[in-house]
């Protein structure tokens, strides 16, 4: 192994955990390897469940008071920031975000999410009192919120460490020990992130970090017995999958999955701000959110001039250097990813869409490693075609043409995902109206990947289960629990004698 690649290890226990085997972590820009990490195997998912049990039975976190809790994650919180610069440094190199995009959300988010979920610990409801209640007996009535158990968290590559924060907060937050399993292609800061819980006091066993392929590791934790529940982020295919393993043993699911958001331009767009708006939702970290606006739908009569201005900003998009902060655009993660979006360009091409600007590999000797796609737009489609219907995960916008309002709604909703989408106006009543038709989690009017710890995200349809973030993120990791407590001491108030029907003697 050359001096310069750093090994790392799972997190398990309160203990860093080797493997014999290892995967490479690549930096997407250059395909060079930088790193290693120990590749966790079946017993290693059980051995971090077990460690997680214990830890929640022993209560040193879990029955915590949960201001306390909140203090050592506010220390969490106060860490990333301190490491700020290193942590965006391992993002930029493991999943090729550039360092503007690293600073503003991948790493730039972290640490206000984290400590959103700090402060919902201070103020969320954990216990209410019921009025008393004189019929059908004297009562009082407790209505509890508590820590489900272990919760496994599986993260993707695209954002680990904010997508991983939004698991491993409110599961933190209510007292809960967690199981992370991030992708092996980027597990880096979520490593880093495990060992500031302990540095700052988060016992050994509440937070374990065990690697591996999706299939196995990923695979126990969604379907062990002694988890009590799974929270995913990624693609729909596996999320089927982990609502499958899980129901074995009915565990509590969050799902957050694939997207095809629709960005509809209306004709009285301020088209300054829609054509950057609209390639600022797309095109954003290389296409590779979940959340992206992947379809812009045009009215027809206005489409060559909306195609034309796309393709005139879109073609100033500067790629290269992740770390420059003047690089717009970065790689995609994978060789399999660069290859799978080049599969949806060929069959836009078959199809009858047409490639106005980008569609391969960009030329220069700095893309001939690495894994590159130029920006692209594809026009004339369809909204039947394999191009809008799949989650392409590249820096591809389609667009399309409708004929009128009802239309444009209509293909928006023709999607089996429900996770965004967006409405471009100067007119707020035409677009709220148009918000409310929509079948999305989110929907933005006159901008994109807004995205607000104290606001919920989640989908309809096939883009998933539950919601992340917002005021009721705790709910997702609690179990609510109602204690009755009878006031009356004479047998004869009771309603025993629904059983009983000899009166006491
Ligand atoms: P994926 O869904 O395969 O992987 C996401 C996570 O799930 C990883 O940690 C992976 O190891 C784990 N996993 C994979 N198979 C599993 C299984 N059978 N059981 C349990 N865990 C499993 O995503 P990917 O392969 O990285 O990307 C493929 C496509 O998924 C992308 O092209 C994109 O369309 C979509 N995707 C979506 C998101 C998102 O944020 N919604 C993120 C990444 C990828």
């Amino acid at each position: 192994m050359a001096p310069h690649i750093r090994h790392h290890e799972m997190f398990i226990n309160g203990k860093h955990v080797d493997s014999p085997e290892s995967d490479e972590i690549r930096d997407p820009a250059t395909g060079e390897v930088f790193a290693t990490i120990a590749r966790g195997d079946v017993e290693h998912a059980d051995a971090a469940v077990s460690a997680a049990r214990t830890a929640f039975e022993a209560g040193s976190w879990s029955r915590l008071a949960p201001a306390d809790r909140s203090k050592v994650m506010r220390e969490m919180a106060d860490r990333i920031g301190k490491e700020f610069d290193e942590l965006v440094d391992l993002e930029i190199h493991a999943n090729g975000a550039t360092v503007r995009q690293a600073t503003a959300f991948h790493i730039g988010y972290a640490a206000p999410h984290l400590l959103h979920f700090a402060e919902l610990a201070d103020s969320y409801q954990w216990e209410r009192q019921v009025p008393t209640q004189a019929y059908p007996t004297l009562s009082t009535n407790v209505i509890r919120q508590e820590p489900l158990g272990v919760c496994a968290a599986i993260v993707p590559w695209n954002f680990p460490l904010l997508l991983g924060i939004w698991k491993i907060g409110p599961a933190l937050a209510a007292g809960n020990s967690v199981v992370v399993k991030p992708d092996e292609k980027a597990p880096l800061t979520l490593l880093r992130l495990c060992e500031i819980a302990q540095e700052c006091g988060v016992p050994d066993g509440v937070i374990n970090l065990v690697t591996g392929p999706g299939p196995t590791v990923g695979a126990r934790l969604a379907e062990h017995p002694d988890v009590d529940k799974v929270a995913f982020t990624g693609s729909t295919p596996v999320g089927r999958e982990i609502m499958r393993l899980a129901s074995g043993t009915v565990k509590r699911i969050s799902l957050e999955l694939g997207g095809k958001g629709a960005q509809i331009l209306l004709d009285d767009a301020n088209l300054d701000v829609a054509i950057d708006g609209a390639l600022f939702g797309c095109m954003l970290y290389s296409g590779q959110i979940c959340e992206s606006g992947t379809r812009l739908l045009v009215p027809d009569d206005m489409y060559d001039l909306v195609v034309d201005r796309l393709v005139d900003r879109a073609s100033a998009l500067k790629l290269g250097d992740t770390t420059d902060f003047d690089t717009d655009v970065g790689p995609l993660i994978s060789a399999r990813q660069r290859d799978r979006v080049l599969g949806f360009l060929d069959s836009a091409r078959a199809s009858g869409a047409k490639i106005v600007l980008g569609g391969g590999v960009p030329h220069g000797s700095r893309f001939a490693e690495g894994y590159w796609i130029e920006p692209t737009i594809v026009t004339e489609v369809s909204n039947d075609m394999e191009v809008a219907r799949e989650e392409i995960f590249g820096p591809v916008l389609c667009v399309l043409r409708y004929a009128d309002e009802a239309d444009a709604v209509r293909q928006a909703n023709d999607t089996q995902y429900g996770l965004s989408a967006g409405v471009w106006s100067t007119d707020y009543e035409r677009a709220i109206d148009i918000a409310a038709q929509l079948r999305a989690g989110t929907v933005w009017i006159n901008n994109w990947h807004q995205i607000d710890a104290a606001l919920p995200f989640g989908g309809f349809k096939q883009s998933g289960v539950g919601r992340e973030l917002g005021e009721h993120a705790l709910d997702e990791y609690t179990e609510t629990k109602h204690v009755h407590i009878d006031l009356t001491q004479r047998v004869e108030r009771h309603i025993f004698g629904a059983l009983l029907s000899e009166p006491l003697r």
